[in-house]
């Protein structure tokens, strides 16, 4: 006998989406996040307008935009001292047609007191998950660090890319190697800076500024492993570094004093062969690491909840059998992930592992973004793919409680 019908395991994008959805649908579902809060190192703070157009679509749009955020309505890049648009999300046919930057702990709340509303939600924090309880070649439940068991007819794995979950249960996993890293830390950000969200190609590195209000939030791009390196050469080559790489960073980079300012954020890419077995199913990026290139990450794994909750919802809530539909999410969600992944593949290859091994340096801009800035209508297409995804999905499972 079972204390739920599904034990999410993760309290992510995926997770707390799926928690909502599934919980909206009348499923008994539980979902247990091994932190005692959302407050996490910068994973990404990024809301698309597809994620949007979903919250629109459950009628939350308007609560969800009453929480802080910065809208970024275009990316932009820098190269060879120049200023390039890259992507317009403004023609976007959503109702936010922009990329919404809102802390993550902020969306998570956001979403943790959504699915509140709903009887049949539950949400365990500091409720670490060690292992899978298997009946045979069943998965039954989830095994906690305290020793307890969370038993349910289905488990979702997901707990990230380093996931517990699909490492007990041998899903077999593709590694697409990751040949960057990334260092993260906060600017000070003038009220006269420019706005401009997008990254700064330069010698030896592409730096990423993310407009935040009264900071910018700063990815430093290095070789995978080359932190210790340059961490070893001291803080004041590091602000140098900065300085080359972006002058107009220059005097924000002197508040850099002391090494844990920069945090280094170690880049994966892979995925799953398989996303399921019995009792069993991984989605985000338990089932497909993601880098941060593109900053789209978040909406895959946010996608992967609908395409799960639009399958299994309905069949799990009334007590059917749901094993066989497992890999009908893998199939939904493989093509969106093999192209994204493929995308973010070529571009660790022929652009940022050439630039940070010094083997290229722009003395003028990237064709592809002299391209995007000369022709405004080509900015759609970026717009689209980062903004929209591949694949949409739109909510098909049911709202019980209505
Ligand atoms: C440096 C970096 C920057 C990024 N920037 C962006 C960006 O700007 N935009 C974007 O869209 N994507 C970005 N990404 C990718 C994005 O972070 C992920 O794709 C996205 O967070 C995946 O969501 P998820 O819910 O699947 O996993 P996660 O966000 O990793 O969530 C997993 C959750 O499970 C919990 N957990 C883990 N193990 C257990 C356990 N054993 N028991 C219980 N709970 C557990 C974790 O605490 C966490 O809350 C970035 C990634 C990196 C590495």
């Amino acid at each position: 006998m079972s204390d739920h019908d599904l034990v999410i395991v993760g309290g992510g994008p995926a997770g707390m989406m799926a928690g909502l959805l599934f919980a909206r649908a009348g499923v008994k579902t539980l979902v247990l996040e091994k932190h005692g809060d959302f407050l996490r190192d910068f994973r990404g703070d990024t809301v698309h307008p597809s994620t949007m157009d979903l919250m629109d679509q459950l009628g939350l749009l308007d609560r969800f935009l009453e929480r802080p955020h910065e809208k970024v309505q275009t990316l932009g890049g820098r190269a060879a001292g120049r200023v390039f648009t890259i992507a317009d999300f403004s023609h976007l046919p959503v109702r936010a047609p922009f990329i919404a930057m809102m802390p993550q702990w902020e969306f998570l709340n956001f979403l943790a007191d959504e699915a509140r509303r709903y009887p049949t939600f539950t949400l365990r924090m500091n409720a670490e998950a060690v292992g899978l309880e298997m009946a045979g070649k069943h998965a039954v439940g989830a095994r906690l660090a305290d020793g307890s068991v969370c038993n349910a007819k289905l488990v979702i794995a997901a707990d990230g890319r380093r996931s517990v979950l699909r490492g007990a249960a041998k899903l077999p996993l593709k590694d697409l190697g990751a040949p960057i890293d990334v260092l993260w830390f906060r600017l000070p950000r003038r009220p006269t800076d420019p706005s401009v969200t997008g990254g700064t190609f330069g010698p030896g590195t592409l730096v990423v500024q993310i407009n935040r209000g009264d900071y910018w939030q700063c990815a430093y791009v290095v070789p995978k492993g080359a932190a210790e390196t340059l961490r070893a050469a001291g803080m004041e080559q590091m602000r140098r570094n900065i300085a080359t790489a972006s002058p107009q960073l220059a005097e924000a980079a002197e508040t850099l004093t002391a090494w844990d300012q920069l945090k280094l954020l170690s880049v994966s890419l892979d995925r799953l062969e398989r996303w399921s077995m019995p009792g069993l199913l991984a989605i985000g990026d338990a089932a497909h690491a993601m880098s941060p290139v593109g900053g789209v990450g978040i909406n895959l794994a946010i996608q992967d909840a609908v395409a799960a909750a639009n399958i299994l919802a309905e069949p799990l809530e009334r007590g059917a059998a749901v094993d066989d539909l497992l890999v009908k999410v893998e199939e939904r969600r493989m093509l969106p992930t093999r192209v994204i992944q493929g995308m973010q593949r070529t571009i660790h290859d022929q652009l940022l592992k050439p630039l940070v091994s010094g083997q290229i340096n722009f003395d003028q801009a990237p064709l592809p973004m002299r391209l995007l800035n000369r022709f405004p209508l080509l900015q759609r297409i970026p717009a689209r793919l980062v903004g929209m995804g591949i694949r949409r999905e739109h909510i098909r499972s049911p709202d019980a409680f209505r």
